[in-house]
């Protein structure tokens, strides 16, 4: 049975910070490079759209201006993006998708974006932003791994329920105080991480891969591929940043 993984892309004219594009281009080249066909679709403001349609959704990140722009747009399809959450659909939020998908987000003006809800927690501005290099530690599966990315947020994320994506090794994470990075619910990672995130961190990448393909078919194996650039690259980092 051929399987072809759809994609969403979201607001890609809105969530669109620092190369974050790169995400879905480095989820689509490892399918393509085992064989695997790909559909991306750019879902835009005023766009119906149906998740559960889709095996893997991206939202990155964007400006205080943008983010505000789109909060209220999803309305009511925002229990349809519920329920294909529940449903496994593997999504990936980076910054303002990030926060977007929680309670809410308190700019510096004081103006409070309201959030889709859909995750159990809520930024609020800090009085600097928070950038630099990042490095965290984390469990993707049965593999612990070490990723690296650059962090440029004025929001700081405090989480309730849901659990950490990570502990931060370098570098501030969701707030600079708890030592967490992102965000995990189900298939859901948030994360601070641009650079963008899925190049620089291939385990991830295959890690979001195997699920958006065992959700269809369970016993898809997913064969590796030759990482050596990627590993140097992601070494290098951890050896400048730890
Ligand atoms: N505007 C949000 C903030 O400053 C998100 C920034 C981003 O997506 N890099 O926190």
């Amino acid at each position: 049975m051929v399987i072809v993984l759809k994609v969403c892309h979201l607001y890609p004219d809105l969530l669109n910070l620092y190369g974050d594009r790169g995400n879905v281009i480095a989820f689509y080249r490892r399918c393509q490079w085992r064989g695997i066909e790909v559909k991306v679709e750019e879902v835009n403001l005023g766009d119906q759209v149906d998740f559960s349609s889709y095996d893997f959704l991206f939202m990155g990140g964007g400006s205080d201006r943008e983010q505000n722009l789109l909060a209220s747009d999803l309305g009511e399809q925002v229990e349809n993006l519920k329920t294909a959450i529940e449903d496994n659909l593997v999504v990936l939020a980076i910054c303002g998708g990030y926060q977007l998908l929680g309670k809410y987000y308190l700019m510096p003006d004081g103006t409070r974006v309201p959030g889709l809800g859909i995750l159990d927690y809520y930024t609020e501005a800090g009085n600097k932003r928070l950038i630099g290099n990042i490095a965290v530690n984390l469990q993707m599966g049965d593999k612990e791994v070490y990723i690296t990315g650059f962090e440029n947020h004025g929001g700081k994320t405090f989480l309730g329920s849901v659990e950490p994506l990570g502990k931060v090794m370098s570098g501030n994470g969701n707030n600079g105080t708890d030592g967490h990075e992102g965000a995990r619910y189900k298939n859901v990672f948030c994360s601070y991480l641009h650079g963008p995130l899925l190049p620089k961190n291939a385990a991830i990448t295959d890690y979001m891969i195997s699920q958006a393909l065992k959700r269809r078919n369970k016993n898809f194996f997913l064969n590796d591929l030759d990482d050596t650039f990627e590993k140097r690259a992601n070494s290098v980092m951890l050896e400048r940043l730890l």
